[in-house]
């Protein structure tokens, strides 16, 4: 029994020195399972474990930055909101934080934004601008969005100087620190109007209606975006974000149709390693995995990462597994991500698609 007990005790030893799971290693990257090159990395396999990948507090609002430089940190806060922190610098997508009481807490408010250093509008709907220009004002961070956004932006207390107006028809790439930033004329999503029409009677029916106040503050935040027409197809910009080890992110802010300024963006780019994706609001699942399969063939992410699924208190948060089912069904490579709000996904971005070429 005793040799028994020794000899257990040297391979455990064995296995130790020659596994790098057997020490810390600072997160684990979604892509582990399916990409061996992760563990060939040894300055990533054997880090010390890093606490801005553990923790549910936004670096924008005083949590941890990454130690390592090379160390993507992505969190979601609902709707299409995701904070991109890399480099030593903060990036947001949308900005739609304080959503009134007929939504669940994200666990912040707007106000507990402290640093950015700039901020990507998918679309200028209030669901995905409300708070950006108020957070703008506060960091004096530049802020991103299309023709329909910027009019809205106008009208709010923001220094003009910080709207950056895109079209997202080529020739507008910019720089933000570690960040490069292609803006691409998406297209809004089109949810079919019977079904729509439906479900908005069922669920009027069947959920609780909301109070006078609650009304009331819903009408306060709806004014902080936009909802002239245009928005559909002129005011929804998708965004190809490269970082300086050429990880590929593909943010995408609304479960619309692909179009062909993305197609050809897709193409001249590869695949990305990242997809920040919009789940479509047409509410079964089969027409929303539907539009998901086109976004996955024409951006190609190695992960997919859904936002825009859940919902306020009368509608009814979107299913990500249909959807991640439909996706593996066609390409068992993909990896799928969906987190809680607020918690970190972090990716060695040393490995990335560019660099597999
Ligand atoms: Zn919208």
């Amino acid at each position: 029994m005793k040799r028994w007990l020794s000899l257990a005790a040297v391979v455990s030893l064995l296995v130790a020195a020659s596994s790098p799971r057997a020490v810390a290693r600072p997160f684990e990257d979604p892509r582990a399972e399916q990409n061996e090159a992760l563990d060939g990395d040894a300055a990533y396999a054997t880090a010390p474990r890093d606490p801005a990948c553990h923790v549910s507090v936004l670096a924008s609002s005083g949590g941890p930055m990454p130690r390592d430089p090379h160390t993507l940190v992505v969190r979601w806060t609902g709707y299409t909101n995701y904070e991109l922190v890399y480099n030593g610098q903060i990036l947001l997508l949308d900005a739609f934080f304080d959503r009134g009481h007929i939504y669940p807490s994200l666990g912040f408010h707007a106000d507990d934004v402290k640093k950015v250093d700039a901020i990507l509008i998918g679309h200028g709907h209030f669901d995905h601008m409300a708070d950006a220009a108020a957070i703008a004002a506060r960091t004096g961070a530049p802020v991103v969005g299309a023709p329909v956004t910027a009019e809205k932006l106008a009208t709010q207390p923001i220094d003009p100087k910080q709207v950056h107006v895109v079209t997202g028809k080529g020739g507008e790439t910019l720089q933000f620190g570690s960040f490069r930033v292609e803006p691409i004329l998406g297209r809004h999503g089109e949810p079919p109007p019977t079904l729509v029409d439906a479900f908005s009677v069922a669920l009027k029916r069947t959920a609780k209606a909301p109070t006078e106040d609650e009304l009331a503050e819903q009408a306060g935040i709806h004014q902080r975006g936009s909802s002239d027409r245009r928005v559909i197809a002129d005011g929804t910009i998708a965004y190809l974000i490269t970082l300086d080890t050429g990880f590929r992110i593909l943010f995408r802010d609304s479960g619309g149709r692909v179009t062909d300024y993305e197609k050809a963006a897709m193409e001249r780019s590869g695949p990305v390693d990242l997809g920040l994706i919009a789940v479509a609001a047409s509410y079964l699942n089969t027409l929303n995995a539907e539009q998901a399969l086109e976004h996955m063939r024409t951006y190609r992410p190695d992960v997919y990462m859904p936002g825009h699924h859940d919902a306020a208190r009368n509608d009814l948060w979107r299913a990500t597994e249909p959807l991640f089912q439909a996706l593996k069904d066609e390409n068992p490579g993909i990896v799928t991500v969906s987190k809680t709000y607020r918690e970190p996904t972090c990716f060695n971005t040393e490995v990335n698609i560019s660099r597999r070429k």
